[in-house]
């Protein structure tokens, strides 16, 4: 069972301000989770979780964030600029780019960025563009598949991202050469991991990594850089991650390598995922009944909104707000209007009766959910809304409209009498 942190009572009364479909949040959910983060990681004295901005690139919920400690890992200019007008400072931004274009190293050093480097060929490229900073982190792929438990795995190999072991130690040499004084490791090997071994386990790789890498070439490495990955239960009956767990066994990982060989490492994560997915619903409303091969009940979102099932067939838990009790004697496909097939919050999903006008919560949609929006059928993105911890609810950002969708033609006359003045 999965409880929505909104009632159909709610969603009336913020239908009353802001129609459906929207985003909205949940304060104390985000910030009690990111008290929890801080407490399992506190025996490490630098740890700091950079939240991986492209997941709910929104000021208001970075604020939060910021607030609870947290800084942020961006991968391009736009994401910078955001971290900027954030008063981000000097350590509170991770740039971990690939295939970086030119001008955004600049300004990610200008900010007082770690400048996480995917690949070698990156060295002189940063060198040119503004000089080796006396701080740099390369990025770790060390190939094959990476297995972590019980099936959960990934396949590092078949990723685009990061060095090679051998490339790593060539650059943290050529590094040292331009002037690099201090280094870090990163290493994002397992995405999603719903368990509590991935982080303990990948700690441990990266741990004795450190400790090789400094008797190889001498490099100060002073930070780990463990990434994202940690996952979340998307589906009823999945069993959250314990992060106070997942700490506990990072911190083995620690004493047993880091210790012994005289190291002092910081421990660095990029979560996502898990900072912010159970705690968004994307709300939308039943608006159409179709009873053809299958029964389907259309709503006012669609993938735009939410493009996680479209793209990659993942489940979102779905709720009828006011009939969470009822039995879940109908089976249903819930979809949106776009023009393609895959555009289906559920396929064949059992839930109780659903009638027109009643609003559908699609659960974890904080993370990865309004980020990945998009505009295709001239679809509109929606509103995002936060849930206070005084229950009251806020705008934090506004709906687009069709002046927005048609805004990149305003150098033109051709769009100026399209009926988008609204
Ligand atoms: C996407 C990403 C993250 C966050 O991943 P989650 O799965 O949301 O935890 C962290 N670091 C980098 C470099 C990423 O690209």
């Amino acid at each position: 069972m999965k409880t929505p942190f909104v009632t159909k009572e709610l969603v009336e009364r913020i239908e009353k301000d802001y129609p459906t479909p929207f985003h909205i949040y949940d304060e104390k959910g985000i910030r009690e989770n990111a008290r929890k983060l801080k407490d399992a990681f506190s025996w490490n004295k630098g740890f700091k979780e950079f939240f991986a901005i492209k997941a709910t690139p929104n000021p208001f919920i970075i604020s939060i964030l910021q607030e609870e400690g947290c800084g942020v890992d961006c991968a391009s200019i736009q994401e910078l600029y955001l971290a900027e007008a954030l008063h981000m400072g000097e350590g509170d931004i991770m740039f971990s780019s690939n295939e970086t274009p030119a001008g955004e190293f600049a300004k990610a050093r200008s900010l007082g960025a770690y400048i996480n480097l995917d690949d070698i060929t990156l060295i002189d490229f940063l060198d040119k563009e503004c000089g080796v900073p006396e701080t740099v982190f390369c990025r770790y792929n060390p190939g094959g598949f990476y297995n972590v438990s019980n099936g959960i795995m990934d396949n590092p190999g078949d990723s685009k991202y990061g060095m090679t072991r051998q490339q790593i130690s060539d650059a943290y040499r050529r590094l040292m050469m331009l002037g690099a004084k201090h280094f870090g490791i990163h290493a994002f090997l397992c995405s999603g991991a719903l368990t509590d071994d991935y982080y303990p386990m990948l700690a441990k790789d990266l741990f004795k990594l450190a400790v090789e890498l400094k008797e190889e070439t001498g490099a100060d490495i002073r930070y780990i850089n463990l990434s994202g990955g940690v996952g979340i239960p998307y589906r009823p009956g999945e069993a959250p991650c314990d992060i106070k767990r997942i700490g506990e066994g990072v911190r083995a990982a620690y004493e047993e390598i880091v210790e012994p060989a005289g190291m002092e490492l910081a421990i660095f994560t990029e979560l996502g995922r898990f900072m912010l997915a159970p705690y968004g619903h994307l709300v939308c409303k039943a608006i159409h009944e179709k009873h053809i091969y299958k029964e389907y009940i259309g709503v006012n979102a669609c993938a735009a909104n939410l493009m996680r099932p479209a793209m990659y067939g993942a489940y979102h838990h779905l709720t009828v707000l006011g009939k969470e009790n009822a039995p879940a004697d109908h089976r249903y496909d819930v979809v949106g209007n776009l023009c393609e097939n895959n555009d289906k919050f559920a396929i064949d999903r059992e839930l109780p009766r659903i009638d027109m006008g009643d609003y559908i919560c699609i659960h974890d949609t904080g993370a990865h959910g309004f980020s990945m929006g998009y505009n295709y059928n001239g679809m509109l993105k929606s509103a995002e809304l936060l849930l206070k911890e005084d229950g009251s609810v806020k705008l934090i950002r506004r709906a687009e409209t069709a002046k927005d969708y048609f805004a990149t033609f305003d150098f033109c006359d051709v769009m100026k009498d399209a009926g988008y003045k609204r």
